[in-house]
């Protein structure tokens, strides 16, 4: 699987784990790690998801945690 499968299936994972997503308001969410015990910060920008994990950093594109927060929001519209 490429990366970008990889990191959209452990963020459907994350947004089923009970207590993993903290909502702060509607553009900043608190996602814990799955592997550490490390808590990354997604933050909505005019351009898209931002998040404050090494592997958003790195490849500046979407990582799990923002995958995570995009299927708790959708999931919480419908
Ligand atoms: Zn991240």
């Amino acid at each position: 699987m490429s990366r970008k499968l990889v990191n959209r299936e452990v963020g459907r994972l994350i947004a089923q784990t009970n207590g993993a997503i903290t909502t702060i308001n509607e553009s900043n969410y608190k996602v814990k790690s799955k592997s550490s015990d490390n808590t990354y910060t997604v933050t909505a920008t005019h351009s898209g998801w931002t998040c404050s994990c090494p592997d958003y950093a790195r490849h500046n594109a979407k990582c799990k945690h923002v995958y995570s927060v995009e299927f708790c929001r959708y999931r919480n519209k419908i």
